[in-house]
């Protein structure tokens, strides 16, 4: 019996865990589940799979919700609720699955306790790699990504040896804009920016994929988890999200990993590791495909990936400010504040603005994620 702390219980990668540990009751049990403010839908979770440890981090307190829960369940609140539901009944392992830097306290508080990591949140990555890289060293944790590409990276890369190996190629699902001209791309509403074609993920992530920043952020990812020079990751639009990566070596043989277009294969990946668990959401059947296609990511059309690609070739502060910068932006355009093209520009702006930013410390990524928020809030809406 596995012991999992949820993080991010009622967001859409969270919902998706759950579901694969009430379909596995003999593998799983539950621990500690969060949430940001979704008070309601935590309780109910929390009695349904029996949490010992519930956390409401967008709030420093909620008395009705401590008068709720049922007796002997501890209650916490903030940011603080992330770390302590990573230690509250002893995972064995915990699922990050919070948006943004917020998911980088507790995947540190992992590291240095030795607590294994189903990570999905790639903000906490793409902010605090070189963190993370070094307290992987000593820590004893093991870090399962449970994001389709890396994960599908993970098990291409799983025993085998890399010497020659020439490259990584990370799938794009082309977003919904795919097709669309640069013009009407700058000013897509939300409802169209939410409209993805293949799947079905909380807004933040569905908005990034539309602006392909969601790529960009996976190739600094693809950097940290696996050690590969960001000269060795390539992107490839596949419409089909079939095939969820893939590597190459220079005898031009390719291992490419496929499954189901469902989170779950990837969640229960990450769950049941070392073993390989029946699959919650079928199987391949690749007649019915008929086909898979491949495109060049447009560069010009979808300038964050282009931006992203800057930022990790500039490293230090660039990646946090490019993140915090998106992650305003993000915000101001699903309150229909900004333009859909203005989440570009203010990733433009911040990333000449703030070059001068030191980002080395946890200290340092904190304060320059908050300077940089703080300059796109007030600045462009
Ligand atoms: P959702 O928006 O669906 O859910 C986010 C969860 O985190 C909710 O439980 C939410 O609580 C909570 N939350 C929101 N903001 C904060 C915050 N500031 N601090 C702490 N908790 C917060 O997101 P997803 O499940 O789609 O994504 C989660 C992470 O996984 C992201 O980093 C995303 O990039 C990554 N990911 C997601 C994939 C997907 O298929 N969805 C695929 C690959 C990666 P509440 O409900 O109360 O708001
Ligand atoms: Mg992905």
């Amino acid at each position: 019996m596995k012991k999992i702390a949820i993080l991010g219980a009622t967001g859409s990668i969270g919902r998706q865990a759950l579901d694969i540990i009430e379909k596995n009751p003999d593998l799983f049990t539950v621990t500690a589940l969060t949430a940001h403010r979704d008070s309601e839908q935590l309780i109910s979770l929390a009695k349904k799979f029996g949490a010992k440890y519930v956390g409401l981090t967008g709030v420093s307190g909620d008395i009705e919700l401590e008068k709720k829960v049922p007796k002997g369940v501890d209650v916490g609140f903030g940011i603080r609720a992330l770390v302590e539901s990573c230690a509250a009944g002893n995972p064995d392992i915990v699922l990050i699955a919070v948006v943004g830097i917020a998911g980088l306290p507790p995947l540190v508080e992992c590291l240095e306790h030795g607590t294994n990591v189903a990570l999905a949140n790639k903000e906490s990555l793409v902010c605090g790699g070189h963190i993370v890289k070094e307290k992987q060293k000593t820590s004893k944790s093991e870090l399962f990504p449970v994001d389709s590409e890396l994960c599908a990276v993970y098990q291409c890369l799983k025993g085998v040896d890399t010497t020659g190996l020439r490259r990584v190629i990370l799938t794009a699902s082309g977003g919904p804009f795919f097709d669309w001209s640069k013009e009407d791309i700058a000013n897509a509403t939300v409802e169209q920016a939410l409209r993805h074609p293949n799947w079905n993920m909380g807004k933040k992530i569905t908005v990034d994929c539309a602006t392909y920043m969601n790529k960009g952020l996976e190739i600094i990812e693809t950097k940290w988890l696996f050690d590969i020079s960001p000269e060795m990751i390539d992107v490839v639009v596949h419409r089909q999200s079939i095939i969820h990566s893939m590597i190459e070596y220079n005898d031009g043989a390719v291992i490419a990993q496929m499954g189901p277009t469902d989170m779950r294969q990837p969640i229960q990946y990450a769950f049941g590791h070392p073993e390989r668990l029946e699959s919650a959401v079928g199987h391949l059947d690749f007649a019915s495909l008929k086909s898979l296609t491949f495109d060049k990511p447009d560069l010009n059309k979808f300038p964050c990936l282009r931006h992203a690609m800057d930022a990790i070739s500039e490293g230090g502060a660039m990646p946090v400010i490019l993140n915090a910068a998106n992650e305003a932006a993000v915000e101001l355009f699903l309150e229909r504040k900004i333009p859909f093209g203005g989440i570009e520009q203010a990733v433009a702006s911040a990333m000449s603005k703030f070059a001068h930013l030191k980002a080395g410390t946890l200290l340092e990524i904190y304060n320059t994620d908050t300077e940089v928020k703080r300059f796109v809030y007030n600045n462009l809406k």
